[in-house]
């Protein structure tokens, strides 16, 4: 659809009658926004509907702020009353510090009835895990049982059992750090503390040594004259054929074969 010139012109006419001339521009008054009256703005209009307009809306900000109040004493009753409840059932905050040089996991479970109706006392729940040197705060009760193992071996664990939260000790076979019943426990401060453990290989480094060596013997057979041998001489031929990955000295002293380094000494 297209204007014709002959209706522009008519938009063009009337807009020309309605605007006043350049000449009887006036600068634009400002009224009041309520009552219309020059002088003053909306916040301090004097006119009666106004002035109770803000009286209101001071009634109902103070009203807010009392129930604001209101609410804030509530908190800290419930905290207060929380705090009471936690002592009367004997429980307190510990700060768990592992000071091994691996990350660890934490488990607790109850010693009550409940705890052992329902899943049993061979049964742990996963808390959380601390890394070397970290802390944790926690907060336990005189029956809180806590139980604690590297966290490799829970990683091992899950892979073979499934299930990251609940935890069966009867199952577990790996390094334990600790198992502390805080019924017994005076300090604040967990100290996670375990030398013996040393951490699984990575299974690379478990399949490096397991080819190292084999590769060390089939080596030795074939010192030993086997290529002269009718009956092995194909396998020995076999095993010319198997490559050996990039690996360094250290691998083959990890994997208690003699290398450059062992021969030297
Ligand atoms: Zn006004």
């Amino acid at each position: 659809m297209t204007d014709t010139p002959a209706e522009l012109n008519v938009t063009r006419a009337d807009d020309i009658a309605l605007r006043p001339s350049d000449g009887a521009r006036t600068r634009r008054v400002r009224r009041c926004g309520i009552c219309r009256q020059v002088g003053h703005d909306r916040r301090c209009c004097p006119s009666p509907e106004a002035v109770e307009e803000r009286r209101q809306r001071r009634a109902l900000q103070e009203q807010r702020h009392q129930r604001y109040l209101q609410d804030q004493a509530e908190i800290a009753r419930q905290q207060e009353a929380e705090r009471q409840r936690d002592q009367e059932n004997g429980c307190r905050s510990i700060r768990l510090q592992n000071h091994n040089n691996y990350t660890v996991a934490v488990y607790y479970r109850m010693d009550r009835p409940g705890w052992e109706r329902r899943r049993g006392n061979n049964i742990y729940k996963s808390f959380r895990s601390i890394d070397s040197n970290g802390t944790y705060g926690i907060k336990v009760y005189s029956n809180t049982i806590i139980y604690i193992i590297p966290e490799v071996e829970r990683l091992s664990y899950i892979r073979r059992y499934g299930g990251s939260v609940w935890f069966n000790v009867d199952l577990y076979n790996g390094h334990v750090v600790g198992e502390y019943v805080m019924d017994t426990f005076e300090t604040n401060t967990l100290d996670i503390i375990s030398h013996e453990y040393e951490a699984p290989k990575p299974v690379l480094d478990q399949w490096k040594e397991c080819a190292l060596k084999s590769i060390y013997l089939l080596q030795q057979l074939e010192r030993l004259g086997a290529t002269n041998n009718d009956n092995l001489e194909p396998i020995m031929d076999m095993v010319q054929d198997i490559t050996i990955p990039e690996h360094t000295y250290q691998d083959k002293e990890i994997a208690g074969v003699p290398s450059v380094m062992t021969n030297l000494t």
